[in-house]
């Protein structure tokens, strides 16, 4: 990983004191950091950002086992069962919730561990067919499902999604609705007395001011903060 020039340390300083004065204070920014190296993550700490997000298990732990900041570790990415037991002592939320077999895995390990460990759960709402999450029906399934109430080590803390990667802005906005009428819809007929459930994670770089207007809790930043990824 390269070492950040105090010229580029300024940029990520600018980008955040500028997403500070477009985010409204009741949204969570969640920063970004796949493939940027600590000094970024450490810098944009100093700036006030203090919950970092990471699509993959070993760059989430390599980064939490080596910043010199008290970060919070979320994991926004599609995570296989066979890498839950890894990741559970360093994340705070798991975003990406998409199966049965995933939220047995976690409260498994969990209970191991004797931690309890806030999850999203992810709806497919994009057209494109290569985005993870449970699409609508699967959705109401696992909330149907009696084995769902016995994970006493997972807090099911709300609904994430990705919108189409489109320029289509009224595309975009429609699928954000979409969730979150499906967020209203869950609440109140499965968490109506759960302060727990209350997250809505969606938005990214390219739409996060939309994903705000429909009602999102939480953004997932990265460019806006770190500028471009290379890869
Ligand atoms: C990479 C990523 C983001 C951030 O993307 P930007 O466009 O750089 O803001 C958000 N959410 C998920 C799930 C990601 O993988």
């Amino acid at each position: 990983m390269y070492q950040l020039s105090g010229i580029f340390m300024n940029y990520i300083e600018q980008n955040i004191k500028q997403l500070f004065k477009i985010v409204p204070p009741h949204v969570s920014i969640v920063a970004v950091s796949k493939t940027h190296p600590l000094s970024a993550i450490e810098a944009a700490y100093h700036c006030g950002i203090r919950i970092f997000g990471e699509n993959k298990v070993q760059e989430l732990i390599s980064k939490a086992t080596s910043v010199n900041v008290a970060a919070q570790w979320h994991m926004i990415g599609h995570l296989q069962t066979n890498k839950v037991k890894k990741l559970l002592p360093y994340v705070s939320l798991i975003h990406s919730v998409d199966s049965l077999k995933l939220a047995k895995e976690i409260n498994k390990e969990a209970q191991k561990l004797n931690k309890i460990i806030p999850c999203l759960l992810q709806v497919h709402i994009a057209q494109e067919e290569n985005k993870f999450g449970f699409d609508e029906n699967e959705l109401f399934q696992f909330l149907e499902n009696p084995e769902r109430t016995t994970f006493t080590h997972i807090l099911i803390c709300g609904l994430m999604g990705i919108a189409s990667l489109t320029d289509n802005k009224q595309q975009i906005r429609s699928e954000f609705k979409k969730l979150k009428n499906l967020f209203d819809d869950i609440k109140n007929s499965y968490f109506p007395n759960n302060n727990n459930f209350k997250e809505l994670s969606m938005g990214m770089t390219g739409d996060f001011e939309i994903a705000i207007e429909e009602g999102s809790t939480m953004i997932r930043v990265g460019s806006f903060i770190f500028g471009q990824r290379n890869y």
